[in-house]
């Protein structure tokens, strides 16, 4: 310790200033001791200010330390004033929000607060000013960058410290001078916390979708189901948590199946599929489910989750979309799709396999006629019976198909490996169906009796193509119908021949006209003293090669084609040609010329007017051409058929109903049909004298034709016998081989000047 020198006017002035060094010099002893004393304490003093110093450093640290507290908090602190004016705010609180510190005071809260959060920042603040206590709210804040933030704000309201009033007068609001309130105010971001609940809500939500969740820990046990789980399954939360997933399991697929959607899980983090599984009730249905691997930041698998849909629903769609798309709708059975599918698996098999298969094409007999008299209803009804009778007579592996109409195609499977023992057994099956078919039919009130025409190809691997095998049916069903119906008939490659030369023909009948190759025949017809009343003109096809084609088989090709409107027209004019020869003549001036009328010509628009010009362009008397129209010609559209025939009436001609007795639809037509002739089939006339019903019906028809005032013409009469008969029933005109078989003209003609 150092002495220090004092002076006495020093002392002086200590001891005036220091009272306690007064009363120190006061109880000194001595000089020396007074010294001592004064040094002592002069050394307490400063051991004194050094600790002030001490202490001032201490106040300092913490005053940097509550400043950097302030500032650097990690909420915002905000000072307002009661007009919501923000005049002091630390830095978190500007960085908050993106503005400078500086920028932000004087302005308004209220306009950082996101707009649709005005009103709530607005009573959160009126009830800070009108109540005591801290107050709170959650705010949306618009960030600089346009971003939003949430903020959890406390507020509290505050004196200003700077002013004299007490809190109970700044409490009260309405007091005019309640200006030095302020409002502190903590601002915490919220927005992490705000996104991961919202984050967990809407996974919340998702869960609980129309999807079926499971989700399972890494060994697959069940963690967690939503209620689509529960209503799918049957299974509650509770039933199923703590559980495999292998509770599900239907037993529709076997351990591979499992083995390798797990394989590909594993792989590559994921599976889809369908996938069958059993619900609480026992019931199997088929899902789609989707798994996937949920990995952590280690890349650890932590859970699995399972979602599926029920597909029960779709599957149940795709049944019906399918039923649509290869099914008949009118009686159930597969249609064309179908059946050329089928058609196609069942060659690659009778390939492997060495067995033959059969196609069979079944044409119901007359079907349109039924249509035409009682009405598609009935004749839906038939079909569907058919239908039913088909699948009677097959096997369980073979296939009943309709292709639309009267058509029915039968594909027989696992025939013999010989070919002909196979086309026993396809026969086989085919008498049976003949015998089905022809059994009655009850439609609606109508009993009723039908036949089909069936026509067989068989195959032994891929010799043909489908659609061959399709040809062949059809033609030898072609072939079944020409042989007088009801029956079955095979395909063979001959029958094959000569359908192919049947388009060849075809192209060539298209130039018989103008290289004039047809030529009309005569066949006469007589009254019963055998006096010639006339002839029917029957056209003939002389082809340079082939030489003469008979009618029978042009006609119809004719027909397909509408050849037949120009060769009906050119047999027209030949005839009415004719006719001005006869009529010129005394001798054949009262011949009537008939003519064969077919249906595509009859319902040309023009028809009656080409009559017409036939006629006069010729000069005939129109009473000496008959027009022959067939029973079948009449069928549809017969108010039509009725108006044409009248136009024909007017005109003068005449009017004969051939074929007739082999149709029966028009007999309720025919009081109103302006007819002048029947003429009886030749099928009625062929068996007259042996068959009983022949005979009962041909009797009918000439009473019915009486009744009528119809006059009659038998044709087909081949024997003295028929003719006989004939008479006796009363029927007059005849015409047949027994007279004259059908003749080029210049042999008519002999033979007319012969009698
Ligand atoms: P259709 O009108 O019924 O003609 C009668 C057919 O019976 C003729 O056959 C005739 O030759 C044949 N026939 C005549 N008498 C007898 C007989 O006593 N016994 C037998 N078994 N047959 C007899 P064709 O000439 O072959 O004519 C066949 C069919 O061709 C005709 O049947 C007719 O529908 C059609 N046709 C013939 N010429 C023409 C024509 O110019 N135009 C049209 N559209 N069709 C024609
Ligand atoms: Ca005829
Ligand atoms: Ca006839």
């Amino acid at each position: 310790m150092s002495h220090i020198p004092i002076e006495h006017d020093q002392m002086r002035k200590v001891t005036e200033a220091r009272p306690a060094l007064r009363q120190l010099i006061g109880t000194a002893r001595s000089t020396e001791e007074l010294l001592h004393e004064l040094q002592v304490y002069q050394i307490e003093l400063e051991m004194q200010n050094q600790e002030l110093r001490r202490t001032q450093l201490v106040i300092e640290k913490m005053r940097d330390r509550y400043v950097d507290l302030y500032e650097l908090a990690p909420v915002g602190h905000l000072t307002l004033n009661r007009d919501g004016l923000i005049i002091e705010l630390n830095l978190t609180g500007a960085e908050m929000m993106g503005v400078e510190r500086s920028k932000m005071i004087n302005r308004h809260f209220s306009s950082f607060v996101c707009s649709g959060n005005a009103d709530r920042w607005y009573l959160h603040f009126r009830d800070i000013l009108q109540r005591d206590g801290r107050q709170q709210c959650e705010l949306a804040m618009q960030h600089s960058d346009g971003s939003y933030l949430q903020v959890n704000v406390t507020s509290l309201k505050s004196a200003d410290l700077l002013s004299s009033r007490t809190i109970d007068q700044l409490s009260n609001p309405d007091d005019p001078l309640n200006t030095s309130v302020q409002l502190r105010i903590v601002l915490t971001d919220i927005t992490e916390r705000i996104v991961a609940e919202t984050e967990l809500r809407i996974a919340a939500s998702a869960f609980e979708t129309q999807e079926s969740l499971m989700i399972t820990d890494p060994n697959g046990i069940i963690l967690r189901v939503n209620k689509a789980f529960t209503e799918t399954t049957g299974y509650s939360a509770e039933e199923a948590i703590g559980r495999y997933p292998s509770m599900l399991t239907s037993g529709h697929h076997d351990g591979d199946f499992y083995r390798s959607m797990w394989e590909i899980i594993h792989a590559t983090g994921t599976w889809q599929g369908e996938i069958w599984d059993r619900r609480k009730n026992g019931e199997i249905y088929p899902k789609w489910l989707t798994i996937w691997a949920v990995k952590g930041d280690n890349d650890i698998v932590t859970h699995y989750v399972g979602a599926h849909s029920d597909i029960t629903e779709r599957k149940r769609a795709e049944e019906e979309i399918k039923h649509l798309a290869f099914y008949d709708h009118l009686t159930g059975l597969p249609n064309r799709r179908l059946l050329q599918d089928r058609l196609q698996h069942a060659l690659a098999s009778s390939e492997r396999r060495g067995r033959a298969g059969a196609l069979m094409f079944i044409d119901l007999d007359n079907f349109k006629t039924l249509n035409d008299t009682l009405g598609h209803d009935i004749g839906d009804k038939l079909l569907q019976q058919v239908a039913k009778r088909l699948e009677l007579c097959v096997r369980e592996g073979d296939t009943v198909a309709r292709l639309g109409g009267d058509e029915y195609v039968i594909l027989l499977e696992d025939l013999s490996l010989e070919l002909l023992e196979a086309a026993a057994q396809a026969e086989a099956i085919g008498e049976k169906i003949l015998f089905s078919l022809n059994q009655k039919y009850i439609l609606a009130t109508h009993e009723y009796y039908n036949s089909p025409s069936i026509g067989v190809t068989l195959f032994i691997g891929h010799e043909y193509v489908s659609e061959d095998l399709f040809k062949h049916a059809d033609l030898a069903m072609y072939q079944a119908k020409k042989s007088g119906r009801n029956t079955l008939r095979f395909f063979d490659p001959e029958m094959q021949k000569s359908i192919d030369s049947r388009s060849s023909i075809e192209g060539q009948l298209r130039k018989a006209l103008e290289n004039k190759e047809f030529q009309l025949y005569y066949q006469i017809q007589v009254d019963s003293s055998g006096n010639p009343v006339g002839a029917e003109a029957l056209i003939r096809w002389i082809h340079p090669e082939r030489g003469m084609v008979s009618p029978a088989q042009f006609i119809p090709l004719a027909e397909e084609s509408g050849l037949i409107v120009s060769i009906g027209g050119w047999v027209l004019d030949t005839a009415c040609a004719q006719i001005l020869t006869w009529q010129k003549s005394k001798q054949t001036s009262n011949l009537i010329l008939s003519v064969n009328v077919s249906s595509k010509q009859f319902r040309q628009v023009n028809f009656v007017n080409e009559v017409q010009n036939a006629i006069q362009r010729h000069g005939i008397k129109p009473n000496l051409l008959k027009l022959e129209l067939t029973e079948s010609l009449l069928l549809d559209k017969i108010e039509e058929a009725i108006a044409t025939m009248k136009s024909l009436k007017a005109i003068g001609v005449r009017i004969s109903l051939d074929d007739f007795g082999t149709g029966y639809s028009s007999l309720q037509y025919l009081k109103r049909l302006p007819l002048d002739q029947l003429k009886i089939d030749q099928s009625f006339v062929r068996d007259i004298a042996i068959d009983e019903s022949d005979k009962a019906i041909v009797q009918t028809i000439i009473v019915m034709a009486k009744s009528l005032k119809l006059e009659v013409i038998a044709e087909g009469v081949e024997t003295d016998e028929q003719r006989h008969f004939l008479e006796s029933a009363g029927c007059v005109h005849y015409q047949g081989y027994l007279f004259g078989k059908p003749m080029p003209i210049e042999q008519l003609e002999a033979f007319l000047y012969k009698n």
